[in-house]
């Protein structure tokens, strides 16, 4: 059976990527971090409309950590795999450069790049031995552009694009698809404290865009239908460039 491990699916966007590929028929499991109440809500929402779920909590950023959850995870499906591996698990540690600690740099490098590493890494092999695989990464507008404030982040981001795109060529022959998803500004707990009316103003459709939004492209790409597509970033973002 065809399973999908969404990292950081506890809250805000992760969760609804949980909730979008239950509702398109894929046993969901929900990894988070520490915040077992709200990775608890992710699993119950989608057992309420039907679906399956089940938590997994491990931190990304630790090998070894990985290594014994998902090893655990696959002595309890010997017949299962993970097949849709959505890249979602991210911190921001804001800071100008001048002013940067090292623990602020290398916790954003060591969660979104060296997580999206450790964990593709680790369950890349079953999709491609089944010839079937979905990776989906979150990158961000931040990833693309670059932000002020943010030369840790954006350079994390930039780098699990650069990554995308070789990993893509690395996996095709296998029927493994590698994209990457750039949300512009989206509500979420990582949002809540920013100046949203003021941020709202620099967006065409002025507006933030909803943890759905994003989820329904990553349900598009998780898909059957998105097969021909690899290698790409593409942005969700309200017309903000
Ligand atoms: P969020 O509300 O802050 O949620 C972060 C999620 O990541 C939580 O589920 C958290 O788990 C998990 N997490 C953090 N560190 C982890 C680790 N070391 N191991 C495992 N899980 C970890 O963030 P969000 O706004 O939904 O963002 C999701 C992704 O979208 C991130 O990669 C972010 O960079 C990206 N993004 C967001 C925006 C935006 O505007 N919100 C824009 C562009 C890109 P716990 O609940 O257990 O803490």
């Amino acid at each position: 059976m065809r399973y999908a491990l969404v990292t950081g699916g506890s809250r805000g966007i992760g969760r609804a990527i949980c909730i979008k590929l239950a509702a398109m028929g894929y046993p969901v499991v929900i990894n988070y971090l520490g915040n077992q109440e709200a990775a608890e809500a992710t699993k119950s929402a989608i057992e309420q409309m039907g679906g399956t779920a089940q938590l997994l909590r491990f931190d990304i950023s630790n090998p070894q950590a990985i290594e014994e959850a998902i090893e655990m995870w696959e002595n309890s499906h010997p017949n299962d795999y993970i097949a849709v591996l959505v890249n979602n698990a991210g911190i921001r540690r804001d800071n100008l450069m001048v002013f940067m600690q090292n623990s602020e740099w290398h916790n954003v490098i060591d969660t979104t790049l060296n997580g999206f590493f450790y964990t593709t890494r680790r369950v890349l092999k079953g999709m491609m031995t089944k010839r079937f695989g979905r990776i989906i990464n979150i990158t961000s507008l931040s990833g693309l552009k670059g932000m002020p404030g943010q030369c840790n982040y954006s350079a994390a981001k930039a780098a699990l694009i650069g990554a995308t795109k070789a990993l893509a060529q690395e996996v095709a022959p296998r029927k493994v698809t590698v994209n990457a998803v750039a949300p512009g500004f989206i509500e979420s707990d990582m949002t809540k404290e920013l100046p949203k009316e003021e941020l709202a103003k620099m967006v065409p459709m002025k507006r933030f865009g909803k943890p759905e939004e994003v989820a329904s492209l990553v349900g598009f790409l998780a898909g059957e239908e998105s097969s021909y597509i690899t290698g790409e970033v593409i942005s969700i973002n309200g017309g903000l460039l």
